[in-house]
């Protein structure tokens, strides 16, 4: 995998939607790079201004954001693709297009999209247009109770494969409760307890709009 300023842009996109805050060890971490490596490119991000650090604290300025946007659009236009015509499984696709991706910018990006018949998520669940508001339902906020999984913010494999484990995709059905001091999501394949990132990382929505189409169908 050949990285450039665009991983590390769609990396702290995905943090700061995710947990809210984006640092050097993360990235690392999500890359799978040193730390050296990320600090000489963060250094090249903030001399273009495109990102601010706030103690350690990583945040995309306003122009980093517009240089942004399209990146993370790009991405999971591509994810569409992937899984749709290059048959790659959900779990892995988000890794499989980290070259690919950048192919896609401008015009072939557009012609690609309107190929696939305009995609609003990516397969992970998340906005292809990246304004649209999401359920803030995490997890951590949610009651016990059943809820549909809505999107998977922050895309590591560890959690993909996890919930892949159960068949719990965006839009299917899981229940909530806690065991062992830890949110555990369940549904008729099996349970997977959640790790701290993924308490922030999963957002779910509440059954009620499906369960009141339903009644109003019957009627
Ligand atoms: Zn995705």
């Amino acid at each position: 995998m050949v990285l450039n300023y665009e991983d590390y842009l769609l990396v702290i996109w995905e943090y700061s939607e995710s947990v809210g805050r984006t640092s050097e060890v993360d990235i690392a971490r999500r890359l799978k790079i040193t730390l050296p490596t990320v600090n000489e490119y963060v250094g090249k991000l903030l001399g273009m201004g495109l990102v601010e650090k706030n103690a350690r604290e990583l945040k995309l300025t306003r122009s980093g954001k517009k240089v942004t946007i399209p990146v993370v659009r790009s991405h999971r236009i591509a994810e569409v693709f992937a899984m749709k015509f290059l048959e790659i499984e959900w779990e892995e696709v988000h890794r499989a297009v980290m070259d690919l991706e950048h192919l896609f910018s401008g015009s072939y990006g557009d012609n690609l999209y309107k190929h696939l018949g305009y995609p609003d998520k990516c397969p992970h669940g998340n906005p292809i247009d990246v304004t649209t508001p999401g359920s803030r339902i995490t997890p951590l906020t949610a009651k016990n109770g059943e809820y549909v999984l809505d999107r998977i913010t922050l895309e590591l494999n560890d959690t993909l494969e996890k919930l892949s484990g159960i068949s719990a995709f965006p839009g299917t059905k899981v229940r909530l409760y806690w065991e062992n001091n830890q949110v555990t999501l369940e549904n008729d394949q099996g349970k997977v307890s959640l790790s701290e990132v993924e308490n922030q990382s999963i957002r779910l929505r509440n059954l009620s709009p499906r369960k009141k189409q339903l009644v109003l169908e019957r009627l």
